[in-house]
């Protein structure tokens, strides 16, 4: 307990350290990117009336720009993963269907599935579990948003991304299965690390399994990964039914 409660003060540090990080990041880079996109669009209008900078050196300048544009972009996606992991794990819990969220996800996440499998439900009948609803969507729609990464744009029909819930020992289960590209081996044991992404900019910032990871914990639960490469990849997000261990004993009638 003396662990868990250390683990969890930690994470609340780091999370008031990263929401003021990102806070004072967000202005100027803000500010930064408007500039910057000023700038290409004014290069562009002049390239365009002939009164801009020509050949070689003009092109290497704009190449420049386009460098520092897409380095801002990307300062701007992980201030917006690093804010959404900030407002953390000290917000309300209640009794959570992990079915309709798993739902809602899948809802928010079409424009991502539909191109690339069919999806497939097998949603067994299981308790409520104890969480912040929408703590606990930001996992399962990231979980699902990986799995549809994983597969290539192409026929639908010749994947699948499957949700399944089950209930055993004390815990809900969700799953969360694609037949996508796989995991290798190498990759497996940095996968929860902050910033690692195999993705190009723009499409990951390497933080969601790490602020996955973070929420699952602070429920008392865990996240299990099986994969094989070139076959698909199943995540199992594990979470208490009764209560969460991570809570402190609510008053002193209670215990
Ligand atoms: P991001 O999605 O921004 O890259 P994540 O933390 O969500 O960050 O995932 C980290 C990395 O783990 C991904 O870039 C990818 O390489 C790998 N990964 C996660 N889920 C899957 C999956 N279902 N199939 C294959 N690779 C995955
Ligand atoms: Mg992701």
């Amino acid at each position: 307990v003396q662990e868990k409660l250390r683990a969890n003060e930690r994470m609340a540090s780091l999370g008031t350290l990263a929401a003021g990080v990102a806070h004072e990041i967000n202005n100027p880079l803000s500010y930064m990117l408007s500039n910057l996109r000023f700038v290409d669009d004014e290069l562009a209008a002049m390239a365009e009336s002939g009164e801009g900078m020509a050949g070689e050196r003009g092109r290497e300048v704009r190449e420049a720009l386009k460098e520092a544009l897409s380095g801002s972009d990307r300062v701007r996606d992980i201030v917006r993963d690093l804010k959404t992991f900030s407002r953390g794990n000290e917000e309300q819990r209640g009794a959570v269907d992990v079915r309709a969220v798993l739902d809602s996800c899948v809802n928010m996440a079409w424009s991502e599935i539909r191109h690339r499998a069919r999806l497939e439900k097998v949603y067994d009948e299981v308790p409520h579990v104890s969480a912040n609803e929408s703590r606990l969507g930001q996992v399962f729609l990231n979980l699902i948003v990986n799995a549809a990464q994983a597969i290539p744009h192409g026929d639908p029909k010749t994947h699948e991304i499957r949700l399944s819930t089950r209930h055993e020992e004390g815990h809900v289960v969700v799953a969360v299965r694609d037949t996508g590209s796989g995991i290798p081996r190498e990759h497996l044991e940095r996968l929860f690390d902050p910033f690692f992404t195999t993705k190009p900019v723009g499409v990951g910032t390497g933080l969601g399994l790490s602020i996955c990871h973070g929420i699952v914990t602070a429920l008392g639960g865990r996240i299990d990964v099986h994969s094989e490469l070139g076959r698909g990849t199943t995540f199992q997000v594990f979470l208490p039914v009764d209560g969460s261990p991570g809570m402190q004993p609510s008053n002193s009638a209670a215990s």
